[in-house]
């Protein structure tokens, strides 16, 4: 049988993103020999043993990468540089480190000046989730079909690189290869502006519902509903990314508050046209992603 690509893989969080990677490894095969399962909550690490998730499971972050071949940090990225000063001085020469986070210039600047001469790291993020977090919330399925964006360090290793896109293409993903910059400007669209949105319609809906009695939360339609999915996510893991994508999620919502405005003219001066042709436009964006198979 072919050697798995790490023998001993340690896993740093074991929330919905480590746990489905877990999940997938055991499933799919390939990945590795050995998994051991670090997280700081211990209900999460309870769970994740119960659950049989890994092989070894460690309270303790520095413990849990020692004699690791390879080292994935599945926790919020406000939290990364002080996980890398506790875990760097026990990452094994050789190993191979890398990243789930949801922006990736703030964990080139948290995590690149404290990997130790020796270790290759290789940052990524999976482009997929759910609004549910914790060991339970993870699927072994969850990144079938789904792209992983990988950022490389510029000079890194590129045999290590390789192995991070095999990784993720045997758990269904597609890959790609982003400078950060340029990855953290899409996601702020795609993805980050989107819950800004969620959070905020929700914070406005429920204001007026203080004012008029409950009666707008009772009476929430399709799309207000859509919105409350989107804005059940884990409250730190969505600070953190917002306060670590500050510039591009401010300039996007500089240019969606700019073009929310030249809606709300088209319609206060009836502009049919203009407005028609916006809601044909997004039911095309739409269209396409069914296409895409990412709707
Ligand atoms: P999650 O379900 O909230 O799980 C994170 C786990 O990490 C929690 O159990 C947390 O414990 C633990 N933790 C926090 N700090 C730790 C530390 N220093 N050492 C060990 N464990 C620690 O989070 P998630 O949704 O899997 O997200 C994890 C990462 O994936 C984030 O960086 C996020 O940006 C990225 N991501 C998320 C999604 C998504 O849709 N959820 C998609 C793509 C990428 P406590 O609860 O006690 O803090």
């Amino acid at each position: 049988m072919a050697e798995p690509i790490f023998k001993r893989l340690a896993l740093i969080g074991i929330g919905l993103i480590g746990s489905s990677i877990a999940r997938g490894a055991r499933e799919f095969g390939g990945i590795v020999g050995e998994i051991v399962i670090c997280d700081t909550s211990p209900e999460a690490l309870e769970r994740a043993a119960a659950l049989r998730l890994g092989d070894s499971y460690e309270a303790d972050p520095a413990s849990a990468v020692r004699g690791a071949d390879g080292v994935i940090l599945c926790t919020p990225v406000g939290g990364y540089a002080a996980l890398m000063r506790d875990i760097a001085p026990n990452l094994m020469a050789g190993a191979l480190l890398s990243d789930v986070g949801s922006t990736k210039e703030s964990v080139l600047r948290d995590v690149g000046p404290l990997v130790p001469d020796g270790v290759d790291f290789v940052p990524a993020h999976p482009i997929a989730g759910t609004e549910f977090s914790g060991p339970d919330a993870g699927q072994a399925g969850l990144f079938q079909g789904r792209w992983a964006l990988l950022t490389p360090l510029e000079r890194g290793n590129e045999d290590a690189v390789r192995k991070v896109e095999r990784m993720w293409q045997i758990l269904g993903a597609r890959t790609a290869r982003m400078d950060p910059a340029h990855h953290d400007r899409v996601i702020a669209i795609v993805s980050h502006l989107p819950h800004l949105i969620a959070f905020t319609i929700c914070g406005t809906a429920d204001d007026l519902a203080d004012e008029t009695k409950q009666e707008v939360l009772q009476f929430a339609a399709s799309g207000f509903r859509d919105f409350t999915r989107i804005a059940a996510s884990d409250p730190v893991m969505w600070r953190d990314i917002f306060l670590n994508n500050k510039d591009a999620l401010l300039e996007m919502l500089a240019r969606f508050s700019e073009d929310a405005q030249a809606m709300a003219r088209a319609v206060r001066w009836g502009d049919t046209a203009y407005i028609e042709d916006k809601i044909v436009r997004s039911r095309k964006i739409r269209k396409s992603l069914i296409d895409l198979n990412q709707a």
